[in-house]
C-alpha cells in the first residue's frame, strides 16, 4: 500500500514522487511505502489550513467542545484497531500499543474541557470606572513533528489541544510508522471537524525544513531526538515561530539500600525493557547505591533473561522488536563497546534468534553492570533494550551523577525513606520525577517536559502549558462613561450557540 498525505479532508499524493519503506519489524518485510512530501505539498497543506483557520478560529467554544467529545468517543471505539496499526509498524506488543492510545485519549479528554480552560481573567474597577480583562486567542496554523516511538500518543499530546484552542494543524509524523496519522485524520472528519483543520503530510527533512521555515506557520511543536530538537528550535525561532522542542533522554533510577529490592527490580525491568526500551521515559541507567548493588543486579538480570520476546501481535509476547535493522545493529555495537570498555554483561540479548522470525529486528534484554560515566554505553542515548547499572557510594553521589548528565527528562528513586525522597526530588535537575514510580509521565492535566538537553524552548507540552503554548493573550482596559444607562436585555435563558 502507498500511504498518502491528508490535506483539506482527503487523501492525496500531491506532488510527491519519493517514497520510503515502512517495515513490519517482526519479520523485516516491507509492508507499505510512504510518500515523502516536497515543498509544494507543504504549501498545499498550509493553504488548506489557512483557509480553514478563518472559520475554525471563530467557532464557538461549545461547538469545538462537542467535536472534541465526538472525537473522544471515536478514538475510544476504535482504540483496538489503532493499537493494531501502531503495533504492526512500530513492533511494540499490542497491550503496550493499547496503553499508548489510552494515554493519548486522556489528552483528548482534557481538551474536551476547553471552555473551562480558556476562561480569561477580569478585574472590575481596576481604576475608577475602569475594568481590565484578558482573553486568549489561537495562533493560526501550527505544525507538529513527531517521533516513531509513540506514533499515536505523541501527536495526541499536540493536536487535540491545538485544535480545541481554535488553531488549525499540520502533522508531520515519523516516516517509519506513519499509518496511524491517516487513521486518526479520518476519525477527526467523522467527529465533524471541518476539512482543513487537521492535515497530515508525510516526509523527511525536506518536509520538516519546509514546515519550520514556512511564513504561514505560526508555531512548531517538535518531539524527537536531541540533535534534531536543537536544530528545529534554532531554525524555527530564527524564522520567528513560537517553538517547543522536546529532545532525547537518559533517565536514571536510583535504588537506595532501604528500598524493597524485589519491587525495585521488577519495576526497573518493566521500565527499561517495556517497548524494547524505545520510550523517552524508559529507565536506561540504574544507579545502585552502596550494598544494594550486588543483589539488585542479580535480581534484574534473572528477570531480564526471562522476558518473553516475540512479535507484537502474539499474546504471549512481552517485548517486541526494535524499529529497524539499523537500530538493532547500532544497539548491538554499543553493548559490545560497553563490554570492551570494562562493563560486565550480566544479561546478554545480542544473540537472540526467534525461529520463524529470523528477518525480524529482535534483540534480547541486556543488563550491563559496573558501567562508568565515561563509557559510550552511558554517554549515548541507546533507545533500545539495554539497562546500564552504575554504582554509587551514597545518595549524594547518585544525585551528582544525574545532575552531571546533559539530559534531564525523567528520573526515579526507589526508597522507603520520605526524607531521602524529599532530598532527591529537591536536588535533581530533572523535569519529571518518580518516587517508587519508574515512568513518571504526568497525567494529562499536568504538563510534560524535561530540563536541559531534553527540552528546548520554554514550554512543556500538553496540560495547562499546552493551552498557553497554542494561544496568546489580549488584555483589554475598558471604560464606559456613564451618559446613557440603556442596555440591551433579553428575558430568555442564555445558551451557547
Ligand atoms: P528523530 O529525531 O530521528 O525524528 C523525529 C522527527 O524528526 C521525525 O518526524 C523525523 O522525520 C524528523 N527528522 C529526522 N531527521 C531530521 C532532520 N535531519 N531534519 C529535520 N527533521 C528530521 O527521532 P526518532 O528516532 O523518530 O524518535 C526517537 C527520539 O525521540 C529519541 O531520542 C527519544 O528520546 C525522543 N523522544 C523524546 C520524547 C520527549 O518527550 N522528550 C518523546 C518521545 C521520543
Amino acid at each position: 500500500m502507498i500511504i498518502e498525505h491528508w490535506i483539506a479532508g482527503r487523501a492525496t499524493g500531491g506532488h510527491s514522487t519519493r517514497r520510503a519503506p515502512v517495515y513490519q519489524p517482526a519479520t523485516g518485510e516491507v509492508q507499505h511505502e510512504v510518500l515523502l512530501a516536497e515543498r509544494s505539498d507543504i504549501d498545499a497543506a498550509v493553504a488548506a489550513a489557512e483557509d480553514a483557520f478563518r472559520e475554525w478560529s471563530q467557532s464557538s467554544l461549545s461547538a469545538r467542545s462537542k467535536i472534541l467529545f465526538s472525537f473522544r468517543e471515536l478514538i475510544n471505539a476504535n482504540a483496538p484497531e489503532l493499537a493494531e496499526i501502531v503495533s504492526s509498524e512500530h513492533g511494540k506488543v499490542l497491550s503496550d500499543a493499547a496503553g499508548e492510545v489510552q494515554r493519548g485519549l486522556e489528552v483528548i479528554e482534557f481538551a474536551c474541557g476547553i471552555p473551562q480552560l480558556l476562561k480569561g481573567e477580569f478585574s472590575g474597577q481596576a481604576s475608577a470606572g475602569v475594568d481590565v480583562f484578558s482573553f486568549r486567542e489561537p495562533l493560526g496554523v501550527v505544525a507538529g513533528i513527531t517521533p516513531f516511538n509513540f506514533p499515536a500518543m505523541v501527536p495526541m499530546w499536540m493536536h487535540p489541544i491545538a485544535i480545541a484552542c481554535g488553531n488549525t494543524f499540520i502533522l508531520k509524523p515519523s516516516e517509519r510508522d506513519p499509518s496511524s496519522a491517516g487513521f486518526v485524520a479520518r476519525l477527526w472528519q467523522r467527529a465533524g471537524l471541518p476539512d482543513g483543520v487537521f492535515n497530515v503530510v508525510h516526509g523527511d527533512k525536506t518536509a520538516v525544513d519546509a514546515l519550520i521555515g514556512h511564513p504561514g506557520i505560526a508555531a512548531v511543536s517538535f518531539v524527537g531526538s536531541t540533535p534534531i530538537a536543537r536544530h528545529i528550535h534554532r531554525e524555527a525561532s530564527l524564522a520567528g515561530k513560537r517553538v517547543q522542542a522536546l529532545g532525547g533522554a537518559k533517565n536514571h533510577a536510583v535504588i537506595l539500600p532501604d528500598a524493597d529490592l524485589d519491587f525495585a527490580a521488577e519495576h526497573l525491568v518493566a521500565s527499561a525493557f517495556g517497548s524494547a526500551g524505545e520510550r523517552c521515559m524508559a529507565i536506561s541507567a540504574a544507579v545502585a547505591v552502596g550494598p544494594a548493588a550486588d543483589s539488585l543486579v542479580s535480581r534484574v538480570a534473572d528477570l531480564a533473561k526471562n522476558i518473553r520476546v516475540g512479535p507484537g501481535d502474539h499474546p504471549a509476547s512481552e517485548m517486541g522488536p526494535v524499529i529497524t535493522a539499523a537500530a538493532r545493529d547500532r544497539i548491538k555495537g554499543l553493548i559490545s563497546a560497553g563490554e570492551r570498555q570494562g562493563a560486565t554483561v550480566a544479561a546478554d540479548g545480542r544473540e537472540l534468534s526467534l525461529p520463524g522470525y529470523e528477518g525480524g529486528f529482535f534483540l534480547g534484554a541486556t543488563v550491563l553492570d559496573a558501567v562508568t560515566t565515561d563509557m559510550d554505553v552511558y554517554r549515548e542515548e541507546i533507545f533500545g533494550p539495554v539497562l546500564s547499572v552504575v554504582r554509587a557510594a551514597d545518595a549524594d553521589e547518585a544525585i551528582t551523577t544525574i545532575n552531571a548528565n546533559p539530559y534531564g527528562n525523567g528520573t526515579a528513586l526507589f526508597t522507603s525513606s520520605g526524607a531521602a525522597a524529599r532530598t532527591f526530588q529537591r536536588g535533581v535537575r530533572v523535569g519529571m520525577i518518580g518516587i517508587n514510580v519508574p515512568i513518571p509521565v504526568p497525567m494529562a492535566y499536568y504538563s510534560f517536559g524535561g530540563w536541559k538537553d531534553s527540552l528546548f524552548g520554554q514550554s512543556p507540552i500538553y496540560g495547562p502549558d499546552g493551552v498557553a503554548f497554542y494561544t496568546r493573550a489580549k488584555v483589554v482596559t475598558q471604560r464606559w462613561p456613564v451618559t446613557d444607562t440603556a442596555a440591551e436585555a433579553s428575558l430568555h435563558f442564555p445558551t451557547a450557540r
